[in-house]
């Protein structure tokens, strides 16, 4: 994938979508699956269906999409995990920062995809799980340290997911921008950290008329850095870092529905800022700009050093397979197509 990419401007990005089964609900429903994955690269979607014209009706309509990979509903977790984002745990032991995002509306699949369940862990358990074996591998002298930290941008504002309280004050210092005062927890094996996340997934803030429902518009950002001693080639030992960003991002719908607007008109009509800018910076990188509007908001400050530049970034769109979703889909699987 790399190689198709090298005659672009901008920042590689790498861009998946993934279906997720159509569910009870929509079942009921009586909804129609419109979308078919193809070849584990091609996504075709079509709003009202005969079954059988997909294809042709899609290549007609201009509705087919390629991305890097395309999940179909049966993929399993490890097969997300493995071809979205493996490569970033390898890169982060060199020493590289990455990011992984999940993008989609609420109900499409996000925090299944990152977080999953006790029995089927999701992207961020598989990360790290990946990442312990990967040094029990290579460490001869266990010199890797890895630290995780779990925060939350809600309404602008920063909160540590292990340790909830008040709101954290974003500082620039010699390293970047951090969050002061931001739980670092350091992580001697994987059994601990799912229910360490599922305990701050927990934390997360829940709107008030959706109780016990995790809320559409908080960003959760878990943040996993591996500190480690090497020696170069005079043998003096140097610290390397590497840091990957994984993030379960707000639901799209709100921000889609807007898209056109620009930052300063949403102010105070309860537009999810974060998304919005993540979505400029992301489009600025594609485009090769120079500048890139990481200022605009929290969560593009917080991910300053790990956007661009020679970061790697992966964006898994969710959708669902059902025509009642079908408008949503479609802003997804366009926005996607827009970040390749
Ligand atoms: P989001 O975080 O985007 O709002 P969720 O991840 O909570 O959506 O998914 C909504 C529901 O669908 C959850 O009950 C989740 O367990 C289920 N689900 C999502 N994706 C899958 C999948 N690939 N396989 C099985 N169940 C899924
Ligand atoms: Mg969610």
């Amino acid at each position: 994938a790399v190689s198709e990419k090298q005659g672009k401007v901008g920042s590689r990005i790498m861009v998946f979508v993934r279906l997720r089964p159509m569910n009870m609900k929509e079942k009921e429903a009586g909804s129609r699956c419109c979308v078919r994955v193809v070849n584990r690269r091609d996504v075709y979607l079509t709003e009202f269906a005969n079954e059988n014209d997909y294809l042709r009706l899609n290549r007609l309509r201009g509705r087919h999409f390629t991305f890097d990979a395309a999940f179909p509903d049966s993929a399993s977790q490890q097969e997300v995990y493995s071809t979205s984002t493996s490569e970033l745990v390898e890169a982060v032991l060199q020493g590289r920062n990455g990011s992984v995002f999940c993008y989609g509306a609420t109900g499409a699949g996000k925090t299944y995809t990152m977080l999953g369940t006790v029995e089927n862990p999701g992207v961020m358990v598989l990360a790290i799980k990946d990442l312990f074996s990967k040094i029990r591998q290579r460490s001869i002298d266990g010199n890797h340290v890895v630290h995780l930290s779990y925060l939350e941008v809600y309404n602008e504002t920063v909160r540590d997911l292990l340790s909830p309280g008040r709101p954290l004050v974003l500082r620039e210092d010699k390293q970047g921008i951090v969050a002061a005062g931001l739980t670092q927890y350091r992580a001697y094996s994987t059994d601990e950290v799912m229910a360490l996340l599922q305990q701050g997934n927990q934390n997360r803030t829940t709107e008030p008329t959706r109780a016990n429902e995790t809320s559409s518009r908080s960003h959760a950002i878990l943040q996993v850095v591996v500190e480690y001693r090497v020696s170069d080639a005079s043998m003096n030992i140097i610290n390397r870092v590497g840091k990957l960003s994984l993030i379960d991002l707000a639901g799209s719908e709100r921000a889609l529905a807007t898209d056109q607007r620009t930052l300063r008109s949403l102010e105070g009509a309860n537009i999810n800022r974060s998304l919005l800018a993540l979505s400029s910076c992301i489009n600025a990188l594609v485009e090769g700009k120079k500048h890139i509007p990481y200022r605009n908001s929290k969560l593009t400050q917080l991910l300053k050093d790990s956007l661009g530049g020679t970061c790697n970034t992966v964006m898994i769109a969710n959708i669902s397979p059902s025509n009642l979703s079908f408008g949503e889909t479609q802003n997804t699987v366009h926005w996607a197509d827009r970040a390749k």
